[in-house]
């Protein structure tokens, strides 16, 4: 049976799988809808089924909307739980559902049995949600799942589709459904470093639909006379605006106006809603992409100057006023709008092919390094910090801060040394408090308000008998290329190894019997 690469965008509003063909280049499969996009939308029917994409979101509004679930990626990793019809679904198993009607209408089409995929998220999930991610695929029946950040892959394809380029710098703004994050990556042939990140987990094509909506409230209460809290209270008007409101947006990306009917209280009103009008309105959300742009290259001192081009993806990216405000911006960028709803998946399928290709039994050792010198066609993929990591300190003065041991935007592996003392003569034990926060390395980042971190987790560690005020207490942190922390402590011939463990974890037999529930999931809708 053939082996695919495949790759798989799994996208708050939106997914996308994509493989290599017999030519080895990346494309993306359609789905038995024969969408090349598949809705992330989940709908479970009243006999059981469970249906997912365009039939999912076509059905929505005959259903009450608690047995619709959409963008379930928002809620990643977090202790979230939908309940229905008495059972209890976590993010992961319903991100799991989603991936499976995507495997199972590729294996349908191909006639195989996928087991092995490449998994996107976007560059600031942290371990939570990177495990969850892993889950979710293996709940959908997958053995073997990498998952790789959505810039990377973003530019892994972009960098395919211009071979030969060299060196370059690339700034990849990626505005999807439900998020928008920014990353600096350094391309280099087949090697692609990540160098900064940084993004909003709450912006992206959904706020965009929700000024359309407004502004239609607006114009039909206008019209019919019907006052605007009457219309927000009103359901059936709701749910028939989520998906109205996206297709007036879509429109508005081609044409300068477009004109909609809204059913309000039997009476049909007709509404005209011009770009311009919709530009104005969203002004504040394009402005927060730009200013989180600027952090992102002041967060490296880089200029606008020192990037070669601006890569545009995500679906959203396709909106006129996305490449406007960059270039009212930054008038010598260099922006391009690349494949915005499919490079994810395509690069996502391009690193299935590079991790599938083995280096030879024979293959040359560097003897410094140990490591196997690059094999053709293979890629190397290195991440960035997306958090600093840091402990819980008292400083002279008394105050507690949290003294940053890591970085965010730090290209990983990192490793990390810092000395403490103990505040007393013969202290016993130490209470090691690892907090995650967003400082960046500088002057000013040394250390953080406790009120502006995240506890991730803690640990307690006895001290050897004859400490004092003077015994230095030597705390290692390590980030793994996955980003994993590990953090561990040396006091004297003590030494103590500790890892954030995850407490959203599924366990063995927990994913065991959510497999069961990828039966339901129906493809012949
Ligand atoms: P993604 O998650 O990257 O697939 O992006 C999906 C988002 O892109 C959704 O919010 C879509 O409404 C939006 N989108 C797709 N096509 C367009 C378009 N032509 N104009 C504006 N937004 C679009």
């Amino acid at each position: 049976m053939t082996e695919y690469c495949i790759g798989i965008d799994l996208g708050t509003t939106y997914s996308c799988l994509a493989y290599i063909d017999e030519d080895g280049d990346p494309v993306v499969e359609k789905n038995f809808e024969q969408e090349e996009t598949t809705p992330s939308v989940i709908l479970f029917n009243e006999n059981g089924e469970i249906i997912v994409g365009s039939p999912a979101k076509d059905m929505a509004m005959m259903y009450p909307p608690e047995r619709i679930v959409t963008a379930i990626k928002r809620q990643m990793g977090q202790d979230y739980e939908v309940d229905m019809d008495g059972e209890k679904y976590n993010p992961i198993m319903l991100s799991a559902v989603i991936l499976r009607k995507m495997i199972n209408d590729f294996n349908e089409n191909h006639g195989c049995d996928v087991k092995k995929a490449v998994i996107t998220c976007p560059a600031y999930f942290g371990q939570n949600e990177r495990d969850a991610t892993k889950t979710a695929g293996t709940i959908a029946g997958l053995e073997d799942v990498t998952v790789i950040n959505e810039p990377t892959a973003a530019a892994i394809s972009f960098g395919f589709g211009n071979a030969g380029d060299g060196k370059k710098r690339v700034l990849v703004y990626d505005l999807g459904g439900g998020t928008f994050d920014v990353t600096i990556l350094e391309i280099d042939g087949s090697s692609f470093t990540a160098v900064a990140t940084d993004g909003e987990r709450f912006l992206g094509g959904k706020d965009w639909d929700a000024v359309i909506s407004k502004i239609v409230k607006e114009k039909v209460s206008e019209e019919s006379g019907i006052d605007m809290d009457t219309l927000d209270a009103d359901e059936e008007i709701k749910q028939t605006l989520v998906n109205d409101s996206e297709t007036i947006k879509k429109r508005l990306s081609t044409a300068e106006s477009t004109k909609g009917t809204l059913t309000v209280e039997g009476q049909k009103v007709v509404f005209t809603v011009t770009r311009e009008e919709f530009e104005a309105a969203s002004a504040g959300l394009i402005q927060t992409t730009i200013d989180i742009m600027d952090r992102v290259l002041a967060s490296k001192d880089f200029a606008m100057s020192d990037i070669d081009e601006v890569v545009l993806v995500g679906g959203s990216s396709r909106m006129p006023q996305v490449k406007s405000a960059i270039a009212a911006k930054y008038p010598d960028a260099e922006v391009k709008v690349f494949d915005p709803d499919q490079s994810v998946a395509k690069g996502a399928a391009l690193f299935s092919k590079s991790n599938s290709i083995m280096p030879a039994a024979d293959a040359p050792v560097d003897p410094e390094t140990g490591e196997v010198a690059p094999v053709e066609g293979v890629l190397s993929v290195h991440n960035v910090l997306s958090k600093t990591f840091g402990i819980k300190a008292m400083y002279e003065d008394g105050t507690e801060m949290i003294s940053n041991i890591i970085f965010r935007n730090e290209v990983l592996p990192i490793e990390s040394v810092k000395t403490y003392y103990p505040v007393d003569d013969g202290q016993s034990t130490i209470k090691v408090e690892i907090y995650e926060d967003a400082a960046v390395n500088d002057a000013d980042g040394k250390k953080t308000a406790i009120i502006d971190g995240a506890p991730v987790g803690e640990f307690m560690m006895e001290l050897p008998a004859d400490v004092t005020k003077n015994t230095p207490i030597v705390v290692k942190f390590t980030a793994t290329d996955e980003g994993i922390l590990i953090a561990s402590v040396d006091c004297m011939e003590q030494h103590t190894d500790y890892q954030i463990e995850n407490d959203m974890k599924m366990s063995a037999e927990a994913i065991e019997r959510s497999q069961g529930l990828m039966e339901k999931v129906s493809n012949a809708n």
